[in-house]
Parts: C-alpha cells; structure tokens; sequence
C-alpha cells in the first residue's frame, strides 16, 4: 500500500469534517484529530473513495471500521486527556486507535480476531502511531495493564462487564454501545467510587461484542 496523503486526500477530509460538525460533533480536539488522521490509509487502495464518505465499512473477516461520525461521537463522549491511560476494545482496523494517539493517549487496545490484530499491529507501526496492540478476549478487558482512566468498546455489548468497571480508575469513564445484537444504545458510564453515573447516547449499531462476556 501507498501511502500518500495529498491535497484531494484533504479536501475530502475538510468535507468530511464539516459533515461532522453539522451532524453536531462540536469537540475541537475530536474534530482536529479526525482531520489529522488519513482514513483513507485504512482501507485498501482500491476502495480509497469509500474513505471520506460517513458510512462504516467491512475490513474482512465479518467485521467493520466504524462509520466517521460513530467514532467522532465515542471519542467525544469518552474525553480522553493529554497522558491518560486508555483502553479500547476491539482495534478493528487501527482506525479509533490512530485518533485516540494523536489525543496523546497511552493506549493499550485489544482485538479478538487474529488476522486483524496482526494487520492492524503492523498498520499503526508503520504510520507511527503509538498505541499498544494485544491479542485477546478484550470482552474481559485487559487487567493487567489497569486500571484506566478511559475504556472505549467499540463493539455492541449485551450488558457491561462489571470486571470492566473494575478496571476502571475513579472518576474514569467507559463508553460502550449495549442492547440488542442488532440495535443498541451509547451508554456513557462515569465511576464514583462504588457507585456509577449511568448517562444514555442515542441509537448505534455495532458489530456483536464475542468472547466470555460477549454473545458467544
Ligand atoms: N475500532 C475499530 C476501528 O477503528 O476500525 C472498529 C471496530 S469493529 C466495529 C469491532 C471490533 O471488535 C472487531 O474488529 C471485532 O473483531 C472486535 N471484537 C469483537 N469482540 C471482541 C472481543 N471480545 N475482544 C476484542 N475485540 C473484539
């Protein structure tokens, strides 16, 4: 793959941006990082002009890079801040994990489906993203490396973990879509000590969460 990032390229990135603000993304940060990021390095060259149009897209293996403004939308609601400890579920296509690091997040991010993690591995290496990829059933979180001030699933939960609130700092937020394998809904979630500020985000659709606390 090629990749070169000219004034077409941004051109459609600027469209796409004004697409989103008019959708009711207002987050500076969020809206500067979507700009930053070529999306269209995620996709294969021959589906480039896919790439600045606000629809997700299959990335193989039954699953999808979110649509443009899903991903502007969570990252909104997530709030991520210079330094904090992050955690996304489901890497996907690297795509949220690129705008998360150039938030100057430390992100750790985890995939189920190996072909993907390892494509996506190798992708953000190469561009000179920073994030932290591992293979695994994130359904469960990644314990080790917690806890997180952010957690980001990017895939539709059938309820939350509660080893996913466990793992999250207090004060820190999750921000998950949950519901039915087919329709669900953004929940924000703010911990407060033992308790939880549960807050809900509009209609999404998502491909189903897997994995031990997943729908398998
Ligand atoms: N964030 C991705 C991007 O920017 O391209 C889009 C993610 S896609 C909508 C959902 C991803 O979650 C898929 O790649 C899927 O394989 C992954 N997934 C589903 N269940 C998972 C699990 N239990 N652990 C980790 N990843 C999971």
């Amino acid at each position: 793959m090629v990749f070169r990032d000219d004034y077409k390229h941004k051109g459609l990135r600027k469209g796409l941006i004004n697409t989103l603000r008019s959708k009711g993304i207002t987050n500076e940060r969020v809206l500067y990082a979507m700009e930053s990021v070529p999306r269209h390095y995620f996709f294969d060259d021959a589906l480039l002009h896919h790439a600045y149009i606000d629809k997700a897209f299959p990335i193989g293996n039954g699953q999808t890079i979110s649509q443009p403004y899903t991903v502007a939308r969570q990252t909104e609601l997530l709030d991520p801040e210079e330094g904090m400890k992050v955690l996304e579920i489901g890497t996907g296509s690297g795509y949220q994990a690129a705008i998360l690091s150039v938030l100057n997040v430390r992100l750790f991010t985890i995939e189920v489906v190996k072909p993907l993690y390892q494509k996506a591995k190798d992708h953000l290496k190469r561009l000179g993203y920073p994030a932290r990829c591992y293979l695994g059933d994130g359904s469960i979180g990644l314990p080790k490396y917690g806890p997180y001030d952010r957690i980001l699933m990017t895939a539709a939960a059938p309820k939350i973990p509660d080893s996913l609130i466990e793992q999250l700092k207090d004060g820190g937020i999750l921000v998950a879509p949950v519901g039915k394998k087919k329709s669900q809904t953004m929940v924000r979630i703010i911990r407060k000590g033992d308790e939880k500020v549960t807050e809900e985000h509009g209609f999404f659709a998502f491909v189903p969460l897997t994995g031990k606390e997943g729908w398998d």
